[in-house]
């Protein structure tokens, strides 16, 4: 990194000069902000657009942003949407063919260039949901290069949590609440006696050089150690908790557990699930054409595998119950990701849960499967 400094401590007006010196660099800032009754991900221009004062209110199948007297502006866990809104998006074009006048066709691919985005406010959670697409999307000989195009072209402004949701359990995937690298900027919003403060770390030269744009608060040498403590204790109150026992063994283990057929009653294998998951990739090709037959357009959009289509082989679709499909996607998440990019699935945001019309709870569902297969183990 360069000699500029690495940490500084910034206040509210910090924050607005931000937003502001990572516009004014070309970039399209992309932040939490109230809509519609939630704090969804969208462009910022401005600071006062992040929801300072406002908390969120989480439970399974339930989700309501409540106000907080404090003014965080960073209080509130996992939203409806994810980073890979952005870096992965829900529907795009990927060629378009036209019939010239001699009948032959010619294509031309999509090459729009992508925007150059800020996203800020990254969960540590979401953080590793991001490096989980890049070795999905971005790494291997058949990477896909939009998404690379747009990664490459991120800066990110992590912030640390202090304030766990209820359907949180990035502690027990290992995935938060500190961040640990993979970030330009990190943060973490101290609200105290002596106001309130966000103290900054620089983890790239463009970090760095962002940071000595912006207007500083006096130093202070006890905010990292207070910081640290509050992200310390954000860790020991995290409203859901997997199983302490090896994930990917207890998927293996399980496979012809009861529990599968409980989980299948109550699940409407709508698939809101992977569409809330930050590291859910699945995609499907879309061929329309226009009413002359002139046009022919390929988009690609997300898919899901609780789709009835998703396994569908000649003879018929491979998963045909609810009970396989919602155990294909528990198992990959919590299993044989491992086996195909060496991570776990799922990083623990909770936003399945949230999500879920019916309230499925991904960790509760492994707690049964874990307490089934122990009950077994006493029996044999
Ligand atoms: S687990 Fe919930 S969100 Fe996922 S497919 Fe079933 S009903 Fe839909
Ligand atoms: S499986 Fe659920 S908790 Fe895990 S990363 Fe996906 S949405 Fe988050």
């Amino acid at each position: 990194m360069t000699g500029e400094a690495t940490t500084a401590v910034i206040g509210v007006a910090g924050m607005a000069a931000l937003i502001r010196v990572l516009t004014a660099r070309g970039r399209t800032v992309i932040g939490p902000t109230v809509r519609g009754g939630a704090i969804v991900l969208d462009e910022l221009t401005d600071g006062d657009e992040l929801p300072y004062g406002r908390g969120v209110e989480l439970e399974a199948g339930h989700y309501r942003v409540r106000p907080r007297a404090d003014g965080a502006a960073f209080a509130h866990s996992a939203g409806p949407q994810s980073w890979k809104t952005f870096l992965h998006p829900q529907r795009e074009r990927e060629w378009s063919a036209d019939r010239g006048p001699d009948g032959t066709w010619s294509v031309t691919e999509d090459d729009t260039p992508p925007p150059a985005y800020a996203f800020l406010g990254v969960r540590p959670c979401d953080l590793r949901a991001i490096a989980v697409q890049d070795r999905v999307l971005g790494g291997g000989p058949h990477s896909d290069s939009r998404y690379r195009a747009r990664r490459e072209r991120v800066f990110l402004v992590a912030v640390e949590c202090t304030e766990p949701g209820a359907t949180c359990f990035c502690t027990s995937m290992g995935t938060g609440p500190a961040v640990d690298g993979g970030y330009d900027l990190a943060l973490t919003e101290v609200i105290d006696e002596a106001g309130h403060r966000f103290w900054a770390r620089a983890g790239s030269d463009e970090g760095a050089s962002v940071l000595a744009e912006l207007p500083q608060l006096p130093a202070d040498a006890t905010l990292p150690a207070v910081a640290h403590e509050k992200v310390a204790a954000a860790a020991d109150r995290m409203g859901r908790t997997m199983p302490e026992v090896d994930l990917r063994e207890l998927m293996r283990e399980t496979l012809d557990a009861d529990r599968w057929n409980d989980v299948a009653a109550r699940c409407l294998t709508c698939g809101n699930c992977t569409m809330a998951c930050p590291t859910c990739f699945c995609t499907s090709a879309e061929d329309v054409t226009d009413l002359t037959g002139e046009h022919a357009e390929r988009w690609r959009r997300w898919e899901s595998c609780f789709d009835l289509e998703f396994s569908h082989l000649p003879s018929g679709p491979v998963r045909e119950s609810g009970r396989s499909r919602y155990r294909q996607w528990a198992t990959h998440k919590l299993g044989t990701w491992f086996d195909q990019f060496g991570s776990s699935g799922c990083v623990g945001c909770g936003r399945c849960i949230v999500w879920c019309p019916v309230g499925i709870d991904i960790t509760e569902e492994a707690h049964a499967l874990n307490a089934e297969r122990a009950a077994g183990e006493g029996t044999a």
